[in-house]
């Protein structure tokens, strides 16, 4: 939590990591007027996306190469170190020229090795901090293997950005939460620092707070927010955009939580595993109802040989053996006896039912 996996990377040290600006540098004022606004509050870097990867031609593609310098004077004019985003080798050397202080691969790029590959090479002998968002879909290896490609290629200044997964179901939000794409990441790549990226999970700034809170309970480092000075008039992505003000008061109202016992985090972790819970239920009844199906095939062969549906026998060799494993489950006897009979029972009846249907 907090910065404590980025010591080395020349931010101060204080607070969680926060990355603001523009989705899209739109002009020299924009970009000026964002930064002034958002300096001294705390802000490790000014974000603007130079070059606009877009679903949809036609849509704004971003200013390019000139962004770059409006971008390079609101770092001399503010103090404020700047990044953007590079989807080809091409954004890497002019970004390099600019001496940018942070990078990011967006997640239409991340989804494509050849792009990232291409990116890292471009990296190669740089030790500038890059940050991966996850690819569009919930494919936490391509995630990875993006952090590993820059990585092989000898950066060491790596962190991740959650900014949720395309779904075709209708939701609130623009991209799915996702939560537990980012809790295994943090799992398996425990060092590299992760953001949330709010703005582009919610699609809508009202939703915003909330997500961001959210990232917090879960220990995320930091976040990626776009903020506007105006967010009503802006070329791209208008409807995420907070202004200064809304970004300002958002994260001070923040209650960040630590690892131990806080209740938001227990929470989450409830949460989490009542839907593991939701899921092994849903399971036991698919397995009970496919024990009735074959139990009552038995019931059809036995009424043709007219043999009893109550098999004494058998029924007494199935209680011992079921005990007897449940007993290797930590199951208690009683428990057991109590499942197994509910089930015996519910068969007898089914088998019953069916012999009278005949
Ligand atoms: C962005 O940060 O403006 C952006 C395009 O985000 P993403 O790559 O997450 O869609
Ligand atoms: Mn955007």
């Amino acid at each position: 939590m907090g910065k404590d996996k980025m010591s080395n990377w020349g931010f101060p040290a204080s607070g969680i990591f926060l990355a603001a600006g523009p989705c899209s540098a739109e002009s020299e004022e924009q970009v000026l007027t964002t930064a002034k606004a958002l300096s001294g509050q705390g802000v490790d870097f000014l974000r603007a996306g130079i070059w606009k990867p877009r679903t949809r031609p036609g849509s704004f593609e971003g200013v390019g190469l000139k962004g770059l310098g409006w971008l390079d004077r609101a770092r001399s004019e503010t103090g404020m170190k700047i990044g953007t985003e590079v989807a080809e080798p091409s954004h890497v050397e002019a970004c390099l020229e600019y001496g940018l202080d942070v990078l990011w691969v967006g997640a239409r790029t991340t989804t494509n090795p050849f792009s990232v590959q291409a990116i890292a090479d471009a990296l190669r002998g740089t030790d500038v901090p890059v940050f991966v968002k996850n690819p569009m879909s919930a494919d936490i290896g391509l995630w990875i293997g993006a952090i590993e490609r820059l990585a092989n290629a000898g950066l060491t200044k790596l962190g991740a950005i959650h900014r949720g997964v395309s779904s075709s179901l209708e939701m609130r939000y623009r991209n799915a939460p996702a939560w537990k794409m980012p809790i295994e990441f943090m799992r398996r790549m425990p060092d590299v620092p992760i953001l949330c990226d709010p703005s582009h999970i919610c699609g809508r700034s009202d939703l915003i707070a909330t997500i961001a809170q959210e990232a917090m309970d879960l220990l995320f480092d930091g976040l990626m927010v776009e903020v506007h000075p105006d967010p009503p008039s802006a070329l791209s992505d208008a409807a995420q955009q907070l202004t200064p003000e809304q970004f300002i008061s958002m994260v001070g109202k923040l209650e960040l939580s630590s690892e131990q016992s806080d209740s938001s985090v227990f929470m989450n972790r409830m949460s989490e595993l009542r839907e593991d819970v939701d899921a092994l239920d849903s399971q036991v009844l698919e397995l009970i109802g496919k024990r009735m199906d074959i139990v009552r095939e038995m019931g059809r062969l036995k009424t043709e040989q007219k043999v009893s549906t109550l098999q004494p026998h058998r029924w007494q060799e199935i209680l011992d053996d079921r005990v007897k494993r449940g007993a290797g489950l930590e199951l208690s006897e009683d428990f057991v006896l109590q499942v197994m009979q509910s089930i015996h029972e519910e068969a007898i009846r089914k088998q019953e039912a069916d012999r009278l249907d005949d």
